[in-house]
Order: C-alpha cells, then sequence, then structure tokens
C-alpha cells in the first residue's frame, strides 16, 4: 500500500515537473506600464514564461515584425497584441505565415472579415447595435455625436446612418473635439441649445471631457450622455452625481462574486505603485488577463509541442491553427463574461452591464446579450404613464410655497378658491404631472421647507410629509442629505448652485494705456521679434541678392565697388515705415527681398486693419471695477455687509462647511444680523447697495430679469438641486421620476422656466446683459497673418539664395575659380552683416591682357555713355591700368553731386 502511494506521489511529481512551461509574447507601447503589468501578473498566475516587446508610440512599427520573429525564435505558443491599430495588420500578416495564435485586445479599426486573429475587443457590430437599440428605447429625436479628432468611428457608424433613415424620424449632429481644449466646441453645442449627446473616445480621453463640459454648465439636469468606452464607471464619478445629469455608461467585467476578479486585482495590486479596486481597472487591463486565461485554457484542451521557427525560412508552427481554432469555438469564461467569436475571431456575441449614474452611484439598468437590450430597471414608458397607474383619480395634498417664481397668490379682482388661488413654475409644473399621471391634487401653503431639529423633529414641509399631512412638497425645496434622512427625492428637475447676488457698481472710464490692451501681450511680443528678426532676414537676402549690389555711379561703367542700400538702419527704416503706414525712399530691387516686403506689407496691413478696427472700443467701453470678484474677496473686505436667508439650504452651507473662512462668515452673518427672511428682503437690500446676498442661482436668474441694477458676482460655490419632496419608500416615486424625465426630454420644464423667469411677472424687463467687455485680440485671432509672413519669408529666403548660387556658379566660369571657393568668398561676405561697400573683383591677369592692350580712357568714355541708359548693371571688371582713370571720375562725379 505504501509502495503504492509513494508511487503516485512520485508520478504527480515527476508530472508536475515535467509539464512544460510555455512561454507567450506581449507586443505593448512604451508606456502602457499597466498592460505590462498586468500581462505579467496574468502569465505568473496561470505559469507562462513571458516575453516583452515595447514599441514607441511615433509609428515606428517596422521593428514590430523583428520582435515577432524574436518570438517565433522563443517557440512562443501565442502572441498577445495590445497596440492595435495599423501594427495588429503587420502582427497578423507575421503569423498568419508563422501559423502562432494571436490575441488583440485592442478596438478593431481596421475590420477585416478574413483576419486570422481573436479580438476580445467587442466589435464594432455589438457597439453599433447596442447603441441604436439604447437610444430608441431612450426615445430620443435628436442627438449630437461627440467624437475625439483620429480616433475611429466604427463603433458609432451606424448612429450616423440613423439620420437618413425613411422615416427621418432622428436629427444627428456630429461634433469634432480636437486640441486639447474642447470647451469651444462643448459651448457652442451647449449654445445650440443640444441636449442628447453620444460620447465616442478613447478611454484616456473621458476624463478631460467630463471636467470640460462641466466646466461650460453642460452637466445640468437637462442634458443626457451615453458615453460609447466601456471605461466611463472606472472613474471617479463623484463629482458628477448631484448636478442632475443623465450619464450612461457600459462595463464588461461582472462585479459581483468575481472571485478570480478579486485574485487578479490582489495579484496586480501587489506589484502596482497606487490600489486599485476591482471597478477600477481598466477594459484593456481585463482583457489582457482574459487573453492569457484563453491561451492557457486551450492548452490544457490541446495538447502540443513547440517549435522554434525562423522567419526567413517561412516555416510554421503544426498546431498554431488547432489550437487558434480551438480558442474561437471554446466559449469559456473570462473577467469580461463568456467568450463567443465569429468565424473569423470577431466578439459579436457579447454581454454588457448597461449602467447609469444616479446620485446614490452607478446603477445597472440594463444588459446587453445575444445581441437584444434587456432592460432591468423598471421604466415607465411614456406611453405607459397616461394609463392605469397606481395615482389615477387620487387627490393629493401638495405643499407649495410663496417664493417667486415658484408660487405665487394670483392677482384678480374676482375671490378664487381652491387651487386658482395660486400660481406659478411649481403649480404649472404639478398641473403637467397630473395630466400624465391622472392624479387631482389641491394645494396647501407652507413657507417654511424643514430640517431636524437638535432633539430629532423635523419641522415645515418635511415634518408634514413625514406626519401624513401632505403627500408632496414642490417648490424651490433643495435636495440635501440631511433632508433626505426624513423624506425621499424625485429625480432632479433643476440644478442651481449658491452664488452672489450684487449691485452693479458704477462704470470708470478706461485706462491711460488702454490702447495698449487691443493686442495680447503675446501679440505685442512676437510683433517686436518678428520686427527684429525681419530686420536680420532683409539685411541677408539684401546682401546675398546679386540686383541689390548697385553701382554707386551711374555713369561709370566698370565701378570700384558697388553699393547695397539693405543697411541695417535703412532695413529697419523700411519695416518701421510699412507699420506706420508711411512708407520709405527704400525699395527693394531684386525679387526676393521684393517677395519679402510685399508679404510684410500684406501683414502690416493686416494687422493695422485689426488694431484700428477694436481701439475705438478699447477707448470708449467703461468697465465695471468690482470690489471684489470672489467669495474669498468678499471674505477679505470689512466695508461690505452680506448674508443669506435665515433658514435654509443656503445658509446651512456656511453653517456645516468645513472651510473655516465659510464658518466665520456664518458666525459674522449671524451676530452682525445681515440674515434675511425671505428672499425679497435679500434682494432690497442688496439693491440699496453694500450689500451682497447669497441665494440659489436660479433665484438670481430670476431677480437679474426683474432688477436691472443686480447682478451675479463669481460663480457657484457648490451644486446641487431641486426635487419633489416624498414620503419615505413612496410607492408613487417612480411614476413622478418617469413622468419628470419625460417632461425634461420634452423640454417641458425648459419651457416653463422660459415662461416664469424671462416673461410673466415682470420678466424680461432688462433684456439681454449686452457683454461690452472688448476681448482682446489674441495669437489665436492674428495667427493667420504671422504665417503668411512666415511663408512668405520662406519663398524669399529661398529665391534670394537661389540669386546668390547662380551668381557664385557664374563668377566661378568668369574667373576660373572654384564653385566652393567662390561660395565660401560670397558668404563670408554676406554674413559679416556689415559694410554696404562690396569691391568689384577683378580678372585674372591672362585674361585681361587684350584689355590692357586697348586705349582704355577711351573705352570708358564710351561705356559710362552706355551704362547710363542700364541702371542695372552691377559687376564689372577692368584692368589695373584704368584703374586711375576710374576712381578720379566716380570721385568727380560724387563731388559733382554734392554740390549740385
Ligand atoms: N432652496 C433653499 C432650501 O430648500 C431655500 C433657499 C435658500 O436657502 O437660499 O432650503
Amino acid at each position: 500500500m505504501i509502495v503504492k502511494v509513494l508511487f503516485i506521489l512520485v508520478m504527480i511529481g515527476t508530472c508536475v515537473v515535467c509539464k512544460p512551461r510555455f512561454t507567450i509574447g506581449g507586443i505593448f507601447y512604451e508606456d502602457a506600464e499597466d498592460l505590462k503589468q498586468a500581462f505579467n501578473v496574468s502569465a505568473k498566475m496561470f505559469k507562462f514564461n513571458t516575453l516583452v516587446a515595447e514599441v514607441p508610440r511615433t509609428g515606428e512599427f517596422l521593428q514590430i515584425s523583428g520582435h515577432v520573429c524574436e518570438f517565433a525564435k522563443a517557440g512562443v505558443v501565442g502572441i498577445i497584441d495590445a497596440v492595435g491599430g495599423l501594427a495588429t495588420e503587420l502582427i497578423q500578416a507575421l503569423c498568419d505565415t508563422l501559423e502562432i495564435p494571436l490575441i488583440t485586445i485592442q478596438q478593431n479599426d481596421f475590420y477585416l472579415k478574413d483576419w486570422t486573429l481573436i479580438n476580445l475587443y467587442p466589435s464594432p457590430d455589438a457597439f453599433n447595435n447596442l447603441l441604436t437599440q439604447l437610444i430608441t428605447t431612450k426615445g430620443w429625436k435628436n442627438f449630437t455625436l461627440l467624437y475625439v479628432k483620429g480616433h475611429s468611428m466604427s463603433n458609432v457608424h451606424k448612429l450616423l446612418e440613423m439620420s437618413t433613415q425613411s422615416d427621418n424620424m432622428f436629427t444627428v449632429t456630429v461634433r469634432e473635439l480636437s486640441g486639447d481644449d474642447y470647451r469651444d466646441v462643448l459651448t457652442e453645442a451647449k449654445d445650440s441649445g443640444y441636449v442628447n449627446f453620444v460620447v465616442d473616445c478613447p478611454s484616456a480621453n473621458l476624463e478631460q471631457i467630463l471636467c470640460q463640459a462641466q466646466q461650460v454648465s453642460l452637466m445640468s439636469d437637462e442634458h443626457s450622455y451615453i458615453f460609447v468606452s466601456p471605461d466611463l464607471f472606472t472613474l471617479d464619478m463623484s463629482r458628477y452625481r448631484y448636478g442632475g445629469v443623465n450619464m450612461t455608461g457600459f462595463r464588461l467585467v461582472e462585479l459581483q462574486d468575481n472571485n478570480p476578479l478579486w485574485e487578479f486585482t490582489s495579484s496586480y495590486n501587489a506589484e502596482a505603485p497606487n490600489i486599485l479596486q476591482p471597478e477600477n481597472l481598466k477594459t484593456e487591463v481585463l482583457l489582457i488577463y482574459d487573453a492569457v486565461l484563453m491561451l492557457s485554457d486551450a492548452l490544457t484542451k490541446v495538447n502540443v509541442t513547440t517549435q522554434e521557427l525562423d522567419c526567413e525560412k517561412y516555416g510554421s508552427w503544426a498546431y498554431g491553427s488547432t489550437l487558434l481554432n480551438f480558442m474561437k469555438t471554446s466559449k469559456a469564461e473570462g473577467l469580461t463574461k463568456s467568450f463567443h467569436f465569429d468565424g473569423f475571431g470577431q466578439r459579436n456575441n457579447v454581454m454588457i452591464d448597461v449602467l447609469e449614474l444616479t446620485p446614490a452611484g452607478n446603477q445597472s439598468i440594463a444588459t446587453w446579450s445575444d445581441n437584444s437590450l434587456n432592460m432591468s430597471r423598471p421604466k415607465v414608458l411614456a406611453t405607459e404613464i397616461g394609463e392605469e397607474t397606481i395615482m389615477k383619480n387620487k387627490t393629493f395634498k401638495v405643499l407649495i410655497s410663496k417664493t417667486a417664481p415658484y408660487g405665487y397668490i394670483r392677482e384678480s379682482i374676482f375671490k378664487l378658491e381652491g387651487n386658482d388661488r395660486y400660481e406659478g413654475f411649481t403649480i404649472d409644473l404639478i398641473d403637467k404631472l397630473s395630466d400624465l399621471l391622472g392624479f387631482n391634487y389641491e394645494f396647501e401653503l407652507e413657507d417654511v421647507y424643514g430640517n431636524q431639529l437638535p432633539n430629532g423633529t423635523w419641522t415645515g414641509m418635511i415634518s408634514k410629509i413625514r406626519d401624513d399631512k401632505a403627500d408632496f412638497a414642490i417648490c424651490d425645496l433643495t435636495i440635501t442629505t440631511e433632508r433626505q434622512k426624513g423624506i425621499d427625492f424625485s429625480t432632479p428637475f433643476m440644478s442651481l448652485g449658491i452664488s452672489i447676488l450684487y449691485k452693479e457698481p458704477s462704470k470708470q472710464p478706461p485706462e491711460m494705456f488702454s490702447f495698449m490692451a487691443v493686442f495680447s501681450k503675446e501679440v505685442w511680443y512676437y510683433m517686436v521679434f518678428v520686427q527684429l528678426a525681419l530686420g536680420v532676414i532683409m539685411i541677408f537676402v539684401g546682401r546675398i541678392s546679386n540686383k541689390e549690389w548697385q553701382n554707386p555711379v551711374p555713369c561709370v561703367e566698370q565701378p570700384e565697388e558697388l553699393n547695397n542700400q539693405f543697411s541695417f538702419a535703412n532695413s529697419v527704416w523700411l519695416i518701421i515705415g510699412s507699420v506706420m503706414q508711411q512708407g520709405s525712399e527704400i525699395a527693394p530691387i531684386a525679387l526676393a527681398p521684393r517677395i519679402i516686403t510685399s508679404v510684410w506689407w500684406f501683414f502690416t496691413m493686416v494687422m493695422v486693419a485689426s488694431y484700428v478696427g477694436t481701439l475705438v472700443a478699447f477707448l470708449t467701453v467703461e468697465k465695471d471695477v468690482m470690489p471684489f470678484t470672489t467669495v474669498d474677496e468678499l471674505y477679505e473686505q470689512k466695508h461690505i455687509a452680506y448674508g443669506a436667508k435665515t433658514t435654509g439650504s443656503t445658509i446651512d452651507f456656511f453653517k456645516y462647511s468645513t472651510n473655516p473662512k465659510y464658518k466665520e462668515m456664518h458666525n459674522k452673518m449671524v451676530s452682525k444680523g445681515w440674515v434675511v427672511t425671505d428672499n425679497d428682503i435679500g434682494v432690497d437690500k442688496a439693491e440699496k447697495g453694500n450689500y451682497a446676498f447669497f441665494m440659489e442661482s436660479t433665484s438670481i436668474e430670476y431677480t437679474k430679469e426683474r432688477h436691472c441694477d443686480l447682478i451675479q458676482v463669481g460663480g457657484l460655490l457648490d451644486s446641487k438641486n431641486y426635487g419633489i419632496g416624498m414620503k419615505k419608500q413612496s410607492p408613487y416615486k417612480r411614476y413622478i421620476d418617469s413622468a419628470l424625465l419625460l417632461l425634461k426630454e420634452r423640454g417641458e420644464i425648459q419651457k416653463l422656466k422660459e415662461i416664469w423667469w424671462k416673461e410673466k411677472r415682470g420678466g424680461g424687463k432688462c433684456g439681454e446683459k449686452r457683454d461690452e467687455e472688448q476681448k482682446k485680440l489674441g495669437m489665436r485671432n492674428m495667427l493667420g497673418a504671422f504665417v503668411v509672413l512666415g511663408v512668405g519669408c520662406l519663398i524669399g529666403l529661398l529665391i534670394s539664395i537661389l540669386d546668390m548660387l547662380w551668381g557664385v556658379f557664374k563668377r566661378s566660369v568668369k574667373y576660373g575659380t572654384t564653385f566652393k571657393f567662390e561660395l565660401i568668398e560670397e558668404l563670408k561676405f554676406a554674413l559679416k552683416f556689415s559694410g554696404d561697400i562690396k569691391p568689384v573683383k577683378r580678372q585674372p591677369k591672362e585674361l585681361s591682357v587684350i584689355e590692357n592692350d586697348l586705349d582704355l580712357e577711351k573705352k570708358d568714355e564710351i561705356m559710362s555713355l552706355r551704362s547710363a541708359r542700364s541702371t542695372d548693371t552691377h559687376r564689372t571688371h577692368r584692368s589695373h591700368g584704368s584703374r586711375h582713370s576710374s576712381r578720379s571720375l566716380s570721385v568727380a562725379f560724387a563731388r559733382r553731386r554734392q554740390y549740385t
């Protein structure tokens, strides 16, 4: 017996020792540390040896073939490609020849259906189908597709087709996000009134898009987003949770009861600098694990022996295609759920969780599997809302408050009764909800919104709802954590934040040097730099252009020296003359300086026109001089009082703030009696001056429409929402939520807001306040002119160099010297940048023998007559003998010019 057991143990031991450790290769970008780490960790977990190849992001893909051949030589059983794009095509072509299984984890932009690889990233078909079904379920009739420049649109191409469908029900707008700053595009989208967005971008851009969308106020309760990237909910979304924005995203991983995920995460964290939670692991990281798992799973079922392959010999691995086909057909389970591939290795049938961001965190609302969307959240559809709901024909008591514009007492000469006594935004909103849900209502006034007292009891509306004295509370009732302990709130119907209401200060005339403010600082700096640089270029180009070297004495045919007008002083004078629009006497002669001068004139024309056009506004617009522009500045100063409503979420913000400055401000407001009992008193005080009133931005918007001398100072101190209050666990919540969402999606709430803010009860009195603040002209506005100048200078420079080379060549032939010698001579002279006189070069002696025989005095006379007619004789040569007489003629001519 003992012998038998020992024998079995020895056999097991031997098998463990003899089991070969296979090697797998991984190709990564150099900086993809997380993926390399996931690869090494997973390989360790599944007992593989690894070979890692790194490639730069600059696209030097040729070295990739070298890496694949090295892997083949080492006898790998599979290659994992984390690079994607064109590189995948290259790797795949080689793996195809070598018959090494290739698993890629990147979105396949070059989706060709004859590839012999496995792509673990869900196929574009899956995303396209999911997105179209989701948009149809959401009932969007129009949406904007935001995509990042350079990112493949293969996942969303079906959405573009939605607008061309025969029934033409969808309006699809496409906007490209490029560069680092997307705010211009996002602001444009906001101004165009777009509210539904589908965002397709690499996971690396998600954070930036979210942040910038929030900065341009595109994250309020009226906006809805669908993010295509399955990494949305790997980010920390806490800052967007309470803004009311509707955000939908996808997730591939199952977080519940997923032991392998926890094991992988702890092994991954053991090697990582930061500890990550399973939900924070990026999809690519999970897919690396899944790729290794797939290989390991296949190798336990298919018996293979490794083989060292040589790319040069076009060898192939005998087991490669069997292994690949096995992986394509086996329906293994990974971190990203079960793998189903079509015959081309594309992961079409994929399971995806559809999540939505709610104030309570992420919530799964649907699942995508077997090519269909199964909604898991009971969403009351628009068509169902009007039908038999449990609210139909019931009568509810609704608490309202007398706070403009949410609730007013109706003014009438008749005696009004019941609900007719009231009007306002919330009264109309309840009316619309009752139309949708079929209930009746009865209003009751209650001006105290309510909160919890230290003894645990509740006040105002909250207490009435808790005690069943009322069913709903609707006014500017802010959703707060404290109130949420006592009652439930509906989905938000309006988003806001605390800001400051203050009297507009008197205007001050522009400053003494406001004419300088037309251009931004950088434009001025570039102008000065460009002028200096152009001065140098003009001198250089002038010196190397043959035609610029002129005979100073036109009547002397063979002068001793030639003259050049492009001295430093002249060049600068020409440049400044054109900036000042005055011109100068200096006129370039050669082609190159003429081109450069022309583009400079064009540049100055554009700059001067832009300057003059904008200057008037800068000299006339008077500016507000604000005593403070932020809360911090308000806190620092001693002369202005500030306050908020005595009870409510605004004063509570200061009271419970962890910021000591805000706490101190609260103490000061209370101790000095600066708090007020309602918003109207606060507005009156602000209007009298020297009083800053902290108010909710929605109420500030309303006040500004009616009190034209009041303005909002600074941004929002926080971000919150109004909701309809109701009893905890209210059975009506889901109906109210759905009806509110429907009203939001139809734009009804926005319409009501326009009416009650800008039209009724004195709205629209102040009109649109013109933003008189003049915008400086920055480099962004003037860049075109600088580019034209730069290109023109380059062309001029090129032509002048060609001109110089031609002159050098001619001289080298004429004087029997080498081209190089003449070129060095010419450059040495040109680059001296000094001396505008150039001695004329003489011919070697042998060549001048014949000329020596001539009567030189006579020849000079004849030639000088000729040269008087021609102005562009520039290079002459002459003999020793004529030198004396020519010089004396030049001197005589110069003297004569001086005297006349
Ligand atoms: N909306 C606030 C609340 O619900 C009242 C107004 C305010 O505090 O500014 O308490």
